[in-house]
């Protein structure tokens, strides 16, 4: 049985209890969410790892994407970005490799990390030069029997939605490389997309191996222009339509997002998603908010990141520094890693359900900065040893730091508030005698 069968039963299978208690929210709560497929917990039965679970009444997840290219591939680089996401703190990461040999990379990862690993199987089929019905199909279940925990499936992107593109006005067109791909298939048989033709048959799969389904957006938009039109609402119809087949088969989805989004349309864009796939986990690829910052995209998303999470939007790929512009490299991974959990936490802070929990982290932080205790403050920050570097590199040791030196408002402040209490405490003395 698969965990949303089991939810359904009112069964409260080990891995809820391992989300329960590492978000504080009630077991019984996330069976009942789970049940509904608000909340997913993306492991493949065949795989021991730490679960996370992603939806409503939970924290903001971060994934990481990492993967080879046909320009580079190389297995170790792979495998040492997955573990520097997972050391920087993601909660998943994706192999999107389309270069050298996929299955290695794919293995190799999986045997690395003990966080949930994603995929996106027509990549594969791309590869092997069978971009075919049976193609799809045959890396689906490969990937699958090798125990990968969530793939992404473009099963909105079809005829219907090709249709509503051919019709748009876009400028990028199609900048998802799943979306895109499924689009050639299409344009060259005639075929309807085989994910989408034969669904029943990919969530049979799905079901066996308690697969976690992330219902691509194959036609996200890929520039402020482009950002809310017709065919991409159409896509989102058709994602949620088949969000209600996967629950009823016993499957757990999620659903992916856009893309670029002027800051303005995050919210509806957000709560649209939610409304049409009868709250769905979110999972969104950033959003990025402006097209003009190559070399920050890292930073555009985290700001679109952090609009979206607070509005709903449960999990967040992260940018790189390297977006549009190259492969990442291992460094770019960790700052994209440390960027996006900074864009998840701060929306945690303002979002229903969880703000209460989240902030215990900053109040926590507050008391320490307060108190200038300094080793705290760096057990607490989110990269604990860019602030302790940051700190000592000019190798004064002071108690308060050279951005005031001895003028420190806090221990002013502080001093201040100490004298008035003294005042007082004489004051009270005098009375008393
Ligand atoms: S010296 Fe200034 S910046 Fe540094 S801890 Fe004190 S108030 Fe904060």
């Amino acid at each position: 049985m698969t965990l949303i069968e089991d939810a359904k039963k009112g069964i409260t299978p080990p891995e809820v209890e391992i989300v329960a208690r590492k978000e504080g929210v009630d077991p019984e709560k996330l069976v009942r969410l789970l049940a509904l497929g608000r909340v997913v917990i993306p492991r493949n039965v065949r795989r021991k790892i730490d679960p996370i679970g992603v939806g409503e009444s939970l924290t903001t997840k971060v994934n990481l994407n990492l993967g080879s290219s046909r320009g580079v591939a190389d297995p170790e680089a792979e495998v040492e970005k997955a573990v520097v996401a997972m050391e920087a703190g993601a909660d998943t990461v994706m192999d999107l490799s389309t270069g050298g040999d996929l299955d290695l990379i794919r293995r190799r990862v999986l045997a690395a990390v003990k966080i949930p690993v994603g995929t996106v199987p027509i990549y594969q089929a791309e590869v092997a030069g069978e971009l075919t019905s049976q193609g799809l199909f045959d890396a689906l279940e490969r990937q699958a029997k090798d125990g990968v925990d969530f793939v992404t499936v473009h099963v909105g992107v079809n005829l219907n939605s090709f249709e509503r593109l051919k019709r748009s006005h876009r400028i990028m067109g199609v900048v998802s490389r799943g979306g895109s791909l499924t689009l050639k298939y299409m344009s060259e048989t005639g075929e309807e997309n085989p994910y989408y033709a034969e669904y029943d048959h990919l969530l049979d799969i799905a079901r066996e191996h308690d697969l976690t389904l992330s219902l691509g957006d194959g036609l996200r938009p890929g520039c402020i222009d482009d950002a809310s039109d017709r065919a991409k609402y159409m896509e989102f119809i058709m994602l949620g339509e088949l969000v209600d087949r996967a629950r009823k088969a016993g499957v757990q989805a999620m659903v992916e997002g856009p893309g670029h989004v002027p800051a303005d349309e995050i919210e509806t864009s957000v709560r649209a998603m939610k409304y049409v796939t009868d709250g769905a986990p979110l999972y969104l690829l950033g959003p990025i908010v402006t097209d003009v910052a190559p070399g920050y995209d890292h930073i555009t998303a985290a700001i679109g990141g952090t609009i979206a999470g607070m509005n709903g939007a449960d999990f967040l790929c992260a940018t790189t520094p390297s977006e549009h512009l190259d492969l990442p490299t291992k460094e770019d991974i960790f700052e994209g890693t440390i960027v996006t959990r900074i864009a998840a936490h701060a929306a945690d802070l303002a979002k229903a359900g969880v703000k209460d929990r989240a902030r215990l982290w900053d109040r926590k932080m507050a008391v320490a900065r307060r108190d200038l205790d300094w080793p705290t403050q760096f057990d607490l920050s989110i990269n604990p040893s860019l602030a302790r570097q940051i700190r000592h590199r000019r190798g004064v040791d002071v108690d308060t730091c050279t951005m005031c030196n001895e003028l420190c408002a806090i221990r002013l402040a502080r001093e201040a508030m100490e004298r008035e209490r003294d005042k007082e405490k004489r004051t009270a003395v005098k009375k008393r005698g």
